[in-house]
């Protein structure tokens, strides 16, 4: 069953991705049990991303996992950077702007790593850059989990699909901050027009800006988060890596990994391939499409579920987006470290 796995192509209508995802649906075989607690891991967008999947898609997930009288609930976890979802009251209170309420989804809206992202665990990794990884403690608690990805472009993975909603999805904040660590800003200074932005945005104090002057970066104070890299009005930051570029790729698949390792028995995994654009939904704005909407696909196996994506979309969109992101490394490491066959 690890490599069983279903497409269902549609096209850009509602009617038409709906009756796709419903179609993968029941075609999908579900290693769960009657009475089981599984949870939905998606994300509900950031406030002001105008991208994000919308809950229409997840209450179709509910209601098939109801109708076998399975009790779903719905989760993200919180993150590194300002916005609306830095504490999980904050996520929640976005998460209910974009549609994603209990009523109407059917089924509670939770954070998995706690309204205080203090609700976390110590998975064993035993891995070159994680000994250990540490997520949501709800990957313990829920008896299994449809992960339910919108795969798209990502600043620092160049795709994110399922591994990555696994990887940064369930890590808890501290591990979204090892994982991202190694990115920092650098300034373009004659793309800069000293607006701020980034010095507001930035969650650290790193940046700051003094009078009319450009800003700096305190890059001892800096998280990595690139926030202010996402969020420049001239794109005038762009990322100086620490470290080789590779690493971020392979600190997102061993925390994948390591997650993977505790959920892979009783876990669906879902790559929706509609609005594909750029851009992360942790951004805020209305980024440009790489690629027609193509469909949905069901999955055992998050490296298999991504790199099936990438075949239906091509390599060339995403690297045309993110021409400098050495994305294979996810798939070739992902080998390395026997994640994936
Ligand atoms: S957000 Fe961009 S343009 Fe504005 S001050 Fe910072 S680097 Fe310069
Ligand atoms: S300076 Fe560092 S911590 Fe601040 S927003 Fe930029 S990347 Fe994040």
């Amino acid at each position: 069953m690890k490599k069983a796995m279903r497409f269902q192509e549609c096209d850009a209508t509602e009617e038409s991705r709906l009756t796709a995802l419903r179609t993968v649906l029941e075609k999908t075989k579900k290693p769960f049990q009657r009475g089981d607690s599984i949870g939905i891991k998606l994300h509900w967008g950031e406030t002001g991303n105008k991208n994000f999947l919308s809950p229409v898609y997840a209450r179709e997930i509910v209601k098939w996992l109801r109708a076998a009288g399975i009790k779903p609930f719905v989760l993200d976890t919180t993150v590194l950077y300002s916005g609306g979802r830095r504490d999980g009251r904050e996520a929640l209170n976005t998460a209910t702007k974009h549609g994603f309420t209990d009523d109407y989804l059917g089924c509670e809206v939770l954070i998995g790593d706690g309204l205080d992202g203090k609700s976390i665990i110590d998975l064993p990794a035993g891995f070159q850059h994680f000994k250990t990884v540490q997520t949501g403690k709800v990957i313990q608690d829920a008896d299994g989990f449809v992960i339910f990805s919108h795969f798209k472009g990502h600043m620092e993975a160049a795709f994110g699909g399922s591994i990555k909603n696994i990887s940064m999805g369930f890590a808890s904040r501290a591990q979204k901050q090892r994982m991202h660590a190694d990115a920092k800003p650098k300034l373009i200074v004659k793309k800069c027009i000293k607006c701020g932005e980034c010095a507001d945005v930035c969650p650290a104090g790193a940046a700051t800006m003094a009078g009319n002057q450009f800003p700096v970066y305190d890059l001892v104070k800096c998280i990595g988060c690139a926030q202010c890299i996402a969020l420049c009005p001239e794109t005038a930051l762009k990322i100086k890596w620490d470290t080789d570029i590779n690493v971020f790729q392979e600190k997102l698949v061993e925390t994948a990994a390591a997650v993977w390792k505790v959920i892979q028995n009783k876990t669906v995994v879902i790559n929706a391939l509609i609005d594909i654009v750029a851009e992360c939904d942790c951004l805020p704005g209305n980024h440009h499409k790489i690629a027609e909407d193509k469909g949905f696909i069901c999955a055992y196996h998050p490296v298999l579920a991504d790199a099936e994506a990438i075949k239906h979309i091509g390599a060339d969109p995403i690297n045309k987006a993110h021409p400098h992101i050495p994305w294979q490394r996810q798939f070739e490491y992902a080998k390395e470290i026997g994640f994936c066959s």
